[in-house]
């Protein structure tokens, strides 16, 4: 019986391999997300029909029933909030759902510390793990606090930095010391355990609410982090794998962005980045505004259009006309691509969910690097709702916080139609001069109405 639990184990931990893998592509990840599911599933089957505890004696039948009233109300509450979430409320309900694991991971070691406090080794897992999974937890309820608009201000403490630094020394010393000296005693455990959580909460809080999305996916690595102890603690594979997995995938992916928006790491760590909305040369000029049937007539006779998506687009839930509006222009000869940008919209691959969603054609999404050199033989580029990641202050201004962030090179298009509501900044709260450009027409709407106006002048062409 034992062997066919490992066996079940190693069938998990191969789901999640390959559902990782296959997240990696927006036309397998639908499928990859459920083989990893269904792998989680048997994971737990296989643990609560197989699995027999170290110590002598039977279960307690109550115990299973209270196990599966967790699993059935964790099983409905997941269920219906990740029906009901709206694509950009996404990043929110991320960091609600990983700080539940750095909690189940902090409980474990809670829980597990009075049956092994003897033994060095099992008690360094669970101190790193609890540590670890606490900062999550925290750092996690912050930060879903800030996306959600609940916390709105980046709170700096005097000298935050350096009391951070100094209580996470304070935590390391006090976890080294815990293992080395044997401390027997759980509320040294549970004083670890406050400070930890004190810790993620002083962490998180001095950072932009606009910057979460990166804190969201380092916090998503601790907690894998976390688990992995866990699994290192029961020497369970699955447990191990999912955590080592969730941790690596969660830290390239916080480098990926850090490099995305040009900010180093060591920034995101020590809490010093987030406010954004300074800074940049004050831009002077006007502003050439066109409208939709001026805009119809330019595509119309053009051989190549590029459609840059942006946040805005996921806004006004205008992925489906989008679509409408390439295979309408397709169907009269013209060339149609979308630029996809890495940190475009709210968090990783946000618009390749979103153009999957309305089944525009993977091919047509084209990566930045790869986009970049095509923009000076394009006839007109079609911006909507994006906004930071086609600033050229990214290039040429050295005070825009953007500065040295890589962009989409739109403005070296012949034609720019940008379309958003007004002249109010993006994320980074800055102005874009790219709107002022002798090449740029403006094109002021929410994006469905703007766009189900295009299509139907285009048809009409
Ligand atoms: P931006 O936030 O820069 O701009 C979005 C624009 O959309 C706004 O200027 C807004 O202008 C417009 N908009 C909003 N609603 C609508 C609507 N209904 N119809 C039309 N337009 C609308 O978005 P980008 O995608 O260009 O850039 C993403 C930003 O997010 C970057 O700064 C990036 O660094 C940051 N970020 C991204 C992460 C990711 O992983 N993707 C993670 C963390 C941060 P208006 O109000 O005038 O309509």
């Amino acid at each position: 019986m034992e062997h066919l639990l490992e066996i079940i184990y190693l069938i998990a931990s191969l789901t999640f391999i390959i559902g990782l893998k296959r997240l990696g592509n927006p036309q397998t990840a639908r499928r990859g997300n459920s083989i990893a599911a269904i792998g989680m599933g048997i994971a737990i089957a296989g643990t609560l029909l197989i699995y027999k505890p170290g110590h002598s004696g039977p279960v307690d039948p109550m115990i299973y029933v209270l196990i599966l009233i967790a699993i059935t109300i964790g099983t409905i509450t997941g269920w219906i909030t990740a029906k009901k979430v709206k694509m950009t409320a996404m990043p929110e309900l991320v960091s609600m759902f990983n700080g539940m694991g750095g909690a189940c991971a902090a409980l474990i070691g809670l829980i597990e510390f009075p049956h092994n406090s003897g033994d060095p080794q099992s008690v360094a897992f669970i101190v790193a793990g609890m540590v670890i999974g606490s900062v999550s937890f925290s750092g996690s309820m912050i930060a879903w606090a800030k996306l959600n608009g609940t916390m709105n201000k980046a709170i700096r403490l005097p000298r935050y930095n350096i009391l951070n630094t100094a209580i996470m020394a304070a935590i390391i010393f006090a976890a080294i010391y815990l293992v080395v000296a044997k401390v027997q005693d759980p509320v040294f455990l549970y004083i670890l355990f406050g400070a930890a959580i004190l810790y993620g909460i002083l962490f998180v809080i001095p950072i932009g609410g606009a910057d979460m999305p990166v804190v969201i996916s380092l916090l998503n690595s601790f907690t894998g982090l976390a688990a992995a102890f866990g699994g290192f603690l029961y020497g369970n594979m699955v447990m191990l794998t999912g955590g080592i997995l969730v941790g690596s995938a969660g830290t390239i992916l916080t480098l990926a962005m850090c490099k995305a928006m040009n900010r180093p790491l060591k920034n995101v760590i020590f809490g010093a980045f987030g406010e954004t909305a300074e800074g940049g040369s004050e831009i002077t000029g006007s502003i050439k505004e066109m409208s939709v049937t001026d805009a119809a007539v330019l595509m119309n006779y053009s051989r190549s259009v590029v459609i840059v998506p942006g946040y805005g687009l996921a806004v006004a839930q205008a992925q489906h006309v989008i679509h409408e509006l390439e295979q309408l222009l397709e169907s009269k000869g013209v060339q149609v691509k979308y630029a996809v940008h890495p940190v475009a919209g709210r968090m990783p691959g946000h618009m390749n969910v979103l153009l999957a969603e309305s089944n525009v054609d993977y091919d047509k999404l084209v990566e930045m690097d790869d986009i970049n050199p095509e923009f000076k033989n394009t006839d007109v580029v079609l911006v909507v709702g994006a906004n930071d990641v086609v600033n050229p202050a990214a290039h040429n201004d050295p005070s825009s916080p953007i500065f040295g962030m890589p962009i989409l090179d739109v403005e070296l298009a012949k034609h720019v139609i940008v379309n958003k509501r007004s002249m109010k900044p993006g994320y980074a709260g800055i102005e874009n001069e790219l709107f002022f450009h002798d090449n740029t027409s403006m094109l002021f709407g929410d994006a469905k109405a703007a766009l189900t106006k295009l299509v139907s002048e285009l048809k009409g062409l």
